[in-house]
């Protein structure tokens, strides 16, 4: 029996469907993508910090219309400065992804942060009690299903876009990032490991709250054994186990219980560039393609894109054309 079909049966078996959805999201109703969303109540969640080990606790609050997506730290006095989560304020990728202001940081936000992309959430604040945002299970579910059981708001005011006006590229020997224009939001990714368990995997997604919801939230973050980053991460850090992350020794997946899909890695990349690409603080029309990218790439084309100002616009985007 080949590995990937073990894994299918795995998959099948330990997970007939999907845990995230929630009646709340208002799942089959028409979503309006054109204006902006905030959640209807607030929610909480509460984990350990992969790389601290430390217990946080989050608030996502709902925010009103062009507030964005804000960090406050509450174990902090009182006028501790927000931080918005933008490019700009990035202050770290190596280990995470970290945003500070002022000194004041919160890390390990991307997971979150697609969440929010994920399931088009605009505005919102997002009170934590520590540094390090909870690694849940190394996905994006736990946040999907807290903010779905919360509720979505449609807010009055337009969602404004980053709108792809030409192709763009960023090449860094075998691997690339790119954006072309596209009515919509896709993003492609491919990745290229060599052990079997990995191979080659290629996913196209069409961005939209179901096929998020369906396709990519519960994707986990993923590392190798021999890996020294990742071995840091496990042995350094006090909070990564089998719990928050698939782990490759060799050719094995040392989770007892398997993947969650078959192609759960290239999924997890979707959804880690999905958290990257959120800190252009607008959702984006057009095409992203990504080929064996991370976040330190992808950051880097984040930057050559803002910089590239005929390569977008931004705007309104009234009618998104078979929403
Ligand atoms: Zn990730």
């Amino acid at each position: 029996m080949s590995k990937d079909f073990k894994h299918r049966n795995a998959y099948h078996e330990q997970h007939p469907k999907p845990d995230c959805h929630h009646d709340d999201l208002n799942r089959g109703k028409k979503i309006q993508y054109h204006l902006q969303h905030t959640l209807t109540k607030s929610v909480s969640c509460a984990g350990i910090g992969v790389h601290s080990g430390k217990e946080a606790r989050i608030s996502i609050k709902p925010a009103p219309e062009n507030h964005g997506i804000r960090f406050r730290r509450t174990d902090l006095p009182m006028g501790t400065p927000d931080i918005p989560a933008l490019f700009k304020m990035v202050v770290d990728t190596s280990l995470a992804t970290v945003v500070g202001n002022q000194g004041v940081i919160v890390s390990t936000i991307e997971h979150l942060m697609a969440a929010f992309t994920g399931l088009a959430i605009d505005n919102a604040l997002v009170e934590i009690d520590g540094y390090e945002m909870p690694i849940m299970d190394g996905s994006a579910g736990e946040f999907a299903k807290a903010i779905g059981g919360a509720g979505i708001r449609t807010q009055k005011n337009s969602r404004w876009f980053f709108v792809a006006t030409r192709p763009l590229d960023l090449v860094d020997g075998d691997k690339y990032v790119r954006i072309k224009p596209h009515p919509k939001f896709k993003i492609s990714c491919a990745i290229d490991f060599d052990t079997p368990v990995i191979g080659s995997q290629e996913l196209t997604f069409d961005l939209s709250r179901e096929s998020f919801l369906n396709e990519i939230c519960r994707a986990r973050t993923f590392g190798f054994v021999k890996d020294l980053r990742f071995l840091k991460m496990f042995q350094l850090g006090r909070g990564g186990s089998l719990d928050n992350a698939v782990v490759i020794d060799n050719d094995k997946i040392l989770n007892p219980s398997g993947l969650r899909y078959p192609d759960e890695f290239v999924r997890h990349k979707i959804l880690d560039c999905l958290g990257d690409f959120a800190l252009l603080g607008m959702p984006i029309i057009g095409h992203i393609e990504t080929c064996k990218s991370g976040h330190d790439l992808n950051h880097r084309f984040i930057k050559t894109f803002l910089e590239t100002k005929d390569a977008w616009e931004t705007r309104p985007v009234a009618i998104i054309p078979d929403e």
